[in-house]
């Protein structure tokens, strides 16, 4: 028997596209898998003058049950309310405690709140402020609060950010959504990593070759360009969702499998990383924009982006993390749009036996690679040498393969990252969420690329990658001077 969640859940920006697509569809599935029930109660909150009525109407069309025959939906909306809010305003958050206390007693909640902060991180100081202000934090029940990306623009300003919700929530009432973090092949590294000792014996610099993290969209920026343009792919993919997957690639195993040792140990694994000197970065850092394809407009020419505009949408670096098991692996990131495919993925590359006892000629022996597929289908992959079938001893390379995907019919049943995350928040699990430690080193890291990049924006020729390839060619002479290649 599942047990019930009671949570009064406050959403700042209620009527964004946040939590129109993601999370309301979320909330409903964990009421449909009875971890939301009777005790809970959910605030939408934003500028828009909505009634509750109309408010629930666009709660059952964002849950993709419109017809509702068995009217589930109908009672997942009546436990919604709204309320028209300009987060600037004082006067409106005693509306809004007003409303929060009435359904605390109306559902009998015992003072729990979550306030997720959808918005732009420009209000999350104000609302933390007046949150604390105005009383609406409880003294009964828990406390949590939950911030989106982006998380600050920099390390200054992540500090900032840091500064002005630490005023209001100490650090463990507060989570910073990283959804790639409720992905379930990101999720597995752990397992993969601490459940299995052939890959614990092994994964140090003495067997690992390399390891190489690829996040590719095949999609432009989309209608996300003017967010975008002041960006770029280095803030936007990797100070976040790659460091984290590197950090839990890197880490040493926690002393236990408990959110305070989890995070200590990615804290290691980012504190770990070496931080480029400004003549350093150029070597091990690649930055790309993609040109126009046949059908593609380039980044250029799209929708809100400057026409001379130099942000990178394409990076490809080479990480070092200088623990004692991992010194001397390169770990390799690679991000950008538009490229050949989407995708999300990590290949740990080992290192070849000592001696080649088969001898040299064609028996040349391949590296053993565990290829982890994160997107768009969960897979494991381990591939090996071994002999091929027949009276020669000849040999190939073949894989061994775990198939995490399910068929269409049983896919509703696997939970969506969104709301695996929500879940942890309302069961008080951080250890799927950044921690200010993680954040300051992983800033710090960025600002190094960062800085120089702008240094030297002048020697740079952008568009250099056309739509459909891999990004450009030298994030291939990256690997390749160190001797290795991409896997994907
Ligand atoms: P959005 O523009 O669709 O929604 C913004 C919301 O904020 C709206 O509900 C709007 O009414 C409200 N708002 C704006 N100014 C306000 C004010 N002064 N007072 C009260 N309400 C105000 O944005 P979104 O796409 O939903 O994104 C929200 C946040 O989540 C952003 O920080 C974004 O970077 C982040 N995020 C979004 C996505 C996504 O898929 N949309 C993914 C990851 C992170």
């Amino acid at each position: 028997m599942r047990k019930e969640e009671k949570a009064l859940i406050v959403i700042f920006g209620g009527t964004g596209d946040l939590a129109q697509r993601k999370l309301y569809p979320s909330l409903f599935n964990l009421y449909k898998r009875g971890f939301l029930k009777d005790n809970f109660a959910v605030i939408g909150t934003a500028r828009r003058p909505w009634s509750d009525d109309y408010y629930r109407e666009i709660i059952i069309n964002a849950v993709g049950d419109a017809e509702d025959i068995n009217g589930q939906a109908t009672d997942f909306a009546s436990h919604f309310y709204y309320q028209s809010h300009n987060v600037n305003d004082t006067e409106h958050y005693a509306t809004l405690k007003q409303l929060a206390d009435k359904l605390d007693d109306k559902y009998q909640i015992g003072g729990n709140r979550v306030f997720y902060l959808a918005m732009s991180p420009s209000f999350f100081g104000t609302i933390a402020a007046h949150l604390k202000s105005q009383n609406l934090k409880t003294t009964t029940g828990y406390n949590r609060v939950i911030v989106e990306k982006p998380f600050g623009h920099d390390y200054e300003s992540a500090m900032v950010l840091n500064e002005e919700i630490a005023q209001a929530f100490p650090e463990e009432e507060v989570y910073r959504i990283d959804h790639y973090l409720g992905k379930e092949m990101v999720q597995n590294i752990p397992a993969i990593r601490f459940g299995n000792n052939i890959f614990n014996a092994l994964w140090n610099n003495r067997y690992i070759s390399n390891i190489q993290v690829t996040l590719s969209e095949s999609l432009g920026v989309e209608e996300r360009g003017g967010y975008y343009d002041t960006a770029g792919a280095l803030r936007d993919m990797i100070q976040n969702h790659t460091l984290q997957i590197v950090s839990l690639l890197t880490m040493s195993a926690p002393v236990s499998f408990t959110d305070t040792d989890i995070r200590n140990a990615k804290i290691n694994a980012l504190k770990s990383l070496r931080v480029y000197k400004p003549e350093e970065v150029a070597q091990n850092f690649v930055r790309g924009q993609y040109g126009p394809g046949s059908d593609k407009p380039g980044y250029r020419q799209e929708d809100m982006v400057d026409a001379d505009s130099m942000t990178e949408t394409f990076v490809a670096g080479k990480l070092e993390v200088n623990t004692m098991d991992m010194a001397g692996v390169p770990i390799y990131v690679r991000t950008g749009k538009r490229m050949r495919e989407k995708a999300t993925r990590v290949d740990v590359v080992f290192k070849q036996v000592p001696n080649n006892v088969f001898g040299e000629g064609d028996n040349t022996l391949r590296h053993d690679v565990l290829h982890i597929m994160i997107d768009p289908e969960p897979k494991l992959s381990l591939q090996l040498n071994s002999k091929t079938i027949g009276h020669s001893y000849e040999y190939d390379t073949n894989s061994l393969n775990l198939n995490y995907s399910v068929p269409a019919e049983q896919r509703a049943n696997i939970p969506e990252a969104y709301e695996k995350l929500i879940l942890d928040v309302l069961q008080g699990k951080a250890s799927n969420f950044a921690s200010s430690k993680e954040l300051e080193y992983s800033w710090k890291f960025i600002d190094s690329v960062r800085q120089a990049w702008d240094k030297n924006i002048d020697d740079m020729i952008f568009p250099n990658y056309s739509c459909g390839s891999m990004g450009p060619k030298a994030a291939d002479a990256l690997l390749e001077k160190d001797g290795n290649h991409w896997e994907f």
